[in-house]
């Protein structure tokens, strides 16, 4: 029998009467004729109530029995999507991940999967199990110990065992009913996309989309998972929500599908470094040691032998980026005149697969920002995507324009673009 999976996140499941919910979803798919794995969050709020509890008992917690703690929202979720169903006549059963056993790797708090075996759960299908219930974002340590995935990593659960079990499809039950060409928040003209590549929806979910984690879109793009994103909460039909899928499975590619941002952004520049070789390596080197999540780097020309470096960064890193760029200079690793933090910018972004083939996509970009009187302070480019840190006040207006500007209000209407 074919393989589906759902799994529904924390809003989906954040009470006996929403699980009722989602099992009629499940019922529903069943009837069709599938095998469904289901993956579940937990209940809304929960991981965030249990880290609460493991920081207030343990400030300098031991991460294993951080991860036995916070891994238990999925196992209640779990257990009680299992009695529903069964209250249903559906015959159901609750997997832990141990159960599975869903092997990561010894990274306690963002563990990676390493394995999922699927004989134990064939072997159960093949007895009449119609559905298994898998409790999402934890795994167990090649020391027999209880690993979670990250925040967020039940998306990656999900997507894991639809690759383990070659499943039709993968449908990621959430509370919004797509992905949308921008921030919906930010202007009302955002339109949901009925298909997007997994190249875009990667440049989206990492620029900060919340609706998948990163690395689930990584996993399905690597094993062409068809990933659906929808909404438990509207009336189904079969082109509910966005597919996510490869390019060729897309007719008629956007020139810009989405329109990013990441508002909390700082710009730090160190004025005067020498230019000389191995400067990068022992200004980043130390950054990357102190876990900041450097983003865009702009080396400027140099000058008498000096050049200025910038960099961005998650604003809350600034402090503790500063401190490893002083201490590195301290150590004698290099030298500069002055450490400039900027920490009132954010990151725009246009982002497309059809870039590739179109010309004047950045040129279109900036005129637009031009045009409202936006100052851009960095850019940088890849191939599906452009991204600019601009003044944070401008942000939401640079987004807007942009929108507009690309005429993503439009997408799935003849644009002309
Ligand atoms: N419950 C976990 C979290 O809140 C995992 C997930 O829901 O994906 O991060
Ligand atoms: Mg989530």
């Amino acid at each position: 029998m074919s393989r589906l999976v759902m799994k529904f996140g924390g809003t989906s499941v954040a009470s006996p009467d929403r699980i009722k919910r989602a099992a009629k979803r499940v019922a529903r798919e069943v009837a069709n004729g599938h095998d469904v794995i289901v993956v579940v969050s937990a209940m809304a709020g929960k991981t965030n109530e249990l880290i609460g509890w493991v920081d207030e008992t343990s400030p300098f917690y031991d991460a294993r029995e951080y991860d036995a703690v916070v891994s238990s929202g999925e196992n209640v979720t779990a257990g009680l999507m299992a009695l529903t169903l069964q209250d249903m006549n559906i015959p159901a059963r609750s997997w832990q991940g141990w159960q599975v056993p869903l092997r990561t790797n010894g990274t306690h708090g963002s563990a990676r999967i390493e394995e999922i075996p699927t004989a134990n759960m064939d072997a159960r299908f093949a007895d009449g199990m119609r559905v298994a219930v898998v409790a999402g974002f934890q795994g167990i340590s090649p020391e027999g110990r209880i690993t979670t995935l990250g925040r967020g990593g039940s998306d990656t659960t999900a997507v894991a065992f639809a690759a383990a079990h070659d499943a039709v499809r993968c449908d990621i039950y959430t509370d919004v009913d797509g992905v949308y060409t921008t921030d919906p928040r930010i202007t009302s003209k955002a339109r949901k996309l009925d298909r997007i590549a997994f190249e875009e929806m990667l440049e989206l979910a990492s620029l900060g989309a919340k609706v998948l984690q990163t690395r689930s879109v990584e996993l399905a793009m690597r094993y062409r998972v068809k990933l659906r994103v929808l909404s438990s909460f509207e009336e189904y039909d079969e082109t509910a929500g966005t597919l996510v899928c490869a390019e060729d499975e897309i007719l008629e590619s956007n020139v810009v599908s989405g329109v990013a941002y990441s508002r909390d952004e700082a710009k730090m520049t160190l004025l005067g470094v020498e230019d000389r070789p191995g400067i990068a390596a022992a200004i980043f080197g130390p950054l990357s040691e102190a876990a900041v999540n450097v983003d865009m780097i702009v080396q400027n020309i140099s000058e008498g032998g000096k050049t200025d470096m910038t960099f961005s960064c998650p604003v809350d890193q600034v402090g503790r980026a500063r401190r490893a760029l002083e201490e590195a200079r301290a150590a004698g690793a290099y030298d500069y005149a002055e450490l400039i933090a900027d920490q009132e910018v954010s990151k725009v972004s246009v982002v497309g697969i059809g870039m590739r083939s179109h010309a004047g996509v950045a040129a279109r970009m900036f005129q637009s920002l031009r045009d409202e009187n936006v100052n851009i302070k960095v850019i940088t480019t890849s191939e599906i995507k452009i991204s600019v840190l601009i003044d944070r006040k401008y942000m939401e207006l640079a987004v807007q324009a942009l929108h507009d500007a690309f005429g993503l209000d439009r997408i799935g209407q003849p644009t002309g673009l």
